[in-house]
């Protein structure tokens, strides 16, 4: 249990321990189904010994509510519960579970001094995780200052339009922040708004920072997808606003998650379908960056972005232009787009995404096989013209010397829905002995 409430604060401890947050919700859940086993068979083995339970014994009664607890997390978890009332699964398992770890304490024997040392550990281990989140907060967002509390401009790409849902709406949120801070490419903030609604200043959300820079930033942009509670008041606020924009506090905390080394690689693929984008446009950012300023060893970056329908690709079409006029600094290029559009939104198969020739849509799925094959192949990095000649002896060294010294030389980033990650990985098996490695990122819309 000590792991169990450890790994209940993802964030905090993700990072201390240099591990994901779906690393630390993978020990979170496994350990919590750990608990309810042992705890079904003490009850089991419990109640064949003991033919009453009395519940005049403290210690009894502590057992009683404790079970009660572990059986009311866990029908809180049902995927029916988490999806549709996320906020009231997360206060309530939180409740139930101090009330778990108070009644096993009451329920511990005085004398066994290893389960009292556990369950100190366990308060101790939730105390400093709360002090610590509590530090950030007030030291990022200089809260005591006389300069006033961080605000966020709140715009949205569309207004309301009747019969059409608003999944494919982009609400844009830029923080300013009072205390700059350096944030890593792929590195997620907790979002506090406590003036939202009568109820967010309970809530925090996690969001992806889109904004890169190598310095520390001033200003945070993040794209959300509107869903039924935080961000659909987010939204209805962005769309009420007289100036097209909305200004609210916003508070963060973090900066959270880890963030892949990319500037190792030769070529780097990034996978996104969706919002997923929001966790890859920041590693383009500094993709792009590091070769223009040769500090990376990449040649060749390929965003591969599969989406439903062209609205959100039109809302984040300036940010990726941009990029694309960037990636030519070098008078040679690195970054390739192709955006696969599932519903028949173009006319024809393929057509041109902006004014770049680097950048296309296509009105498919995406084929991954093919896809990944010509990338692992190497042969879409663009050489040097001027070192034809040569380049027969020394490419083959060049890149027979850059793959034994790299660990990998193909990466590739994914933030795209599981059944796209499965389908990855398995492609991916065949590419394994060519030192191929996927990383999987924060968010995983
Ligand atoms: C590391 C990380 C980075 C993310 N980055 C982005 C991003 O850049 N853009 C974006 O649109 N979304 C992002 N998300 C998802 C985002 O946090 C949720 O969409 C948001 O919290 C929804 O709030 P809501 O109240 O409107 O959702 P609800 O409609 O109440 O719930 C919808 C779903 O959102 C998720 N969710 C809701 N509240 C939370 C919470 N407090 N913590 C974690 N998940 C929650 C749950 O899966 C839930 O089923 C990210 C999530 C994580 C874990």
């Amino acid at each position: 249990m000590v792991a169990l409430f450890a790994g209940g604060h993802l964030s905090i401890y993700g990072d201390i321990l240099s591990i994901s947050r779906h690393t630390c919700l993978q020990i979170h859940r496994s350990t919590a189904w750990m608990v309810t086993g042992l705890l079904v068979l003490h009850v089991v083995l419990i109640s064949t010994i003991q033919k009453s339970l009395s519940l005049n014994r403290t210690s009894n009664l502590s057992a009683l509510i404790g079970a009660g607890c572990v059986v009311g997390v866990s029908l809180l978890t049902l995927p029916y519960v988490r999806r549709h009332i996320f906020e009231l699964f997360l206060r309530a398992h939180q409740v139930l579970a101090y009330i778990l770890l108070y009644a096993t304490w009451r329920h511990v024997p005085p004398g066994d001094r290893l389960l009292r040392i556990c369950t100190i550990t366990t308060v101790a281990l939730l105390s400093i995780a709360f002090l610590l989140q509590l530090g950030l907060l007030l030291y990022r967002n200089r809260v005591f200052s006389l300069q006033g509390w961080p605000r966020a401009r709140v715009s949205c790409n569309r207004p309301k339009i009747d019969g059409k849902p608003d999944s494919d709406v982009i609400i844009q949120v830029r923080v300013a922040l009072t205390r700059p801070v350096r944030i890593e490419a792929g590195q997620y903030i907790n979002l506090w708004m406590p003036s939202l609604t009568w109820w967010s200043w309970a809530q925090v959300h996690p969001f992806m920072v889109t904004s890169w820079s190598h310095s520390a930033q001033e200003t945070l942009d993040i794209l959300i997808q509107p869903r039924r509670g935080f961000s659909r008041e987010l939204l209805k606020h962005a769309r009420a606003a007289s100036q097209g924009s909305a200004s609210l506090r916003a508070l963060i905390i973090g900066p959270h998650g880890l963030s892949e080394n990319v500037d190792r690689y030769e070529s780097v693929v990034l996978v996104a379908s969706g919002f997923g984008v929001a966790a890859v446009i920041p590693y383009l950012k500094k993709l792009v960056y590091s070769y223009n300023t040769s500090t990376s060893r990449t040649r060749r970056v390929h965003l591969v972005w599969e989406i439903e329908t062209l609205d959100i690709a039109i809302a984040v079409q300036a940010t990726l232009n941009s990029l694309l006029e960037d990636d030519i600094l070098k008078k040679r290029y690195i970054l390739t787009i192709s955006i696969y559009v599932k519903s028949d939104q173009i006319i024809g198969d393929v057509m041109k995404f902006g004014n770049h020739d680097r950048a296309v849509v296509y009105n498919r799925s995406a084929n991954y096989d093919q896809i990944l094959h010509a990338e692992m192949s190497g042969e879409l990095i663009e050489r040097l013209p001027n070192a034809q000649e040569e380049k027969g002896e020394s490419l083959v060294m060049g890149m027979c010397h850059l793959r034994e010294k790299l660990p990998c030389t193909n990466e590739l980033l994914v933030a795209a829905s599981s059944l796209v990650r499965d389908q990855i990985r398995l492609i991916l098996r065949d590419y394994v002995h060519q030192k191929a490695k996927m990383a999987v990122l924060e968010y995983r819309p």
